[in-house]
């Protein structure tokens, strides 16, 4: 099934919550936030709020503490296990940072079912105080879309996934995601792909609301056991339709299509 791409959000599709406000919480800097928050982006507020930390005497060990006890749903490490053993190509597209993603993927021992993290970047600097960078540099330019906030339009970076994938033959793909910034590269799926937008949050409610802009077929999920089921059915049934395309009887005759392809949840929208 390597013809599969899967692209995941990272803060509350993953996870469940958002890993920027769970470290500032966790830190006990949940004030200072709000109350700096009104005045720069986020991205450069995460940044701020990191040397502020630090003069704080927050080491990254405290960081990484925070992160250990990050709250997931238990189904989540096992539905990417099991995507990842049928052969699918796992990225992450967020608007956290590298080090939070891969702090956490380490110690959920997941790492290695994805083969790309695209989010903003991050370094620990000589005094030992983690450094956040915006994705796009909007200093020096914008991106051009004004659905997104200035560091990070997760469309430009979907569509460069899609040229590079399209090379390796690679031909559906499916996202998953939750928040506003996942709306802009849902309406860059096309037709054959398939959007997961976790249901009651944000790109739920703009996808209800602009459903005639999407190309993809939509299925919602509302926590780590239907995304665990809804994604497993989503690759059963891709595979099973690729199987079809290609005429292959040797594939149709799986029992991987014992999974009950007809009971996938249709959305009512
Ligand atoms: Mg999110
Ligand atoms: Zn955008």
């Amino acid at each position: 099934m390597d013809g599969i791409v899967l692209v995941f959000d990272f803060d509350k599709t993953i996870i469940d919550v958002d890993s920027d406000n769970w470290v500032v919480d966790g830190l006990g800097a949940t004030d200072l936030f709000n109350q700096l928050l009104p005045t720069m982006p986020w991205n450069t507020l995460m940044d701020t709020m990191m040397k502020k930390l630090h003069a704080q005497e927050k080491t990254i060990q405290d960081v990484e503490e925070v992160l250990s006890r990050t709250p997931i749903h238990p189904r989540v490490v096992p539905a990417i296990k099991s995507a990842h053993a049928l052969g699918c190509d796992l990225r992450i597209l967020s608007d956290a940072n590298l080090f939070f993603i891969e702090t956490m993927l380490n110690q959920l021992g997941i790492r290695h079912c994805f083969s790309e993290i695209n989010t903003n970047p991050s370094y620990v600097d000589d005094e030992g105080c983690l450094r956040i960078v915006p994705y796009h540099d909007f200093h020096s330019s914008s991106h051009g879309c004004e659905r997104c906030p200035p560091n990070m339009c997760k469309s430009l970076i979907l569509e460069r996934i899609q040229t590079s994938v399209e090379k390796e033959g690679k031909k559906r793909m499916v996202y998953l995601g939750d928040g506003i910034g996942d709306f802009c590269p849902s309406l860059r799926l096309k037709e054959g792909d398939f959007m997961m937008p976790r249901k009651d949050y944000p790109v739920w409610d703009l996808i209800c609301n602009n459903r005639q802009l999407l190309k993809a077929e939509i299925f919602e999920w509302t926590d780590g056991e239907e995304l665990e089921n809804v994604l497993l059915q989503l690759i059963n049934k891709i595979y099973y339709e690729e199987s079809i395309s290609k005429n292959d009887n040797n594939l149709l005759l799986d029992c991987k299509f014992e999974l009950p392809i007809a009971t996938i949840k249709v959305p009512t929208y």
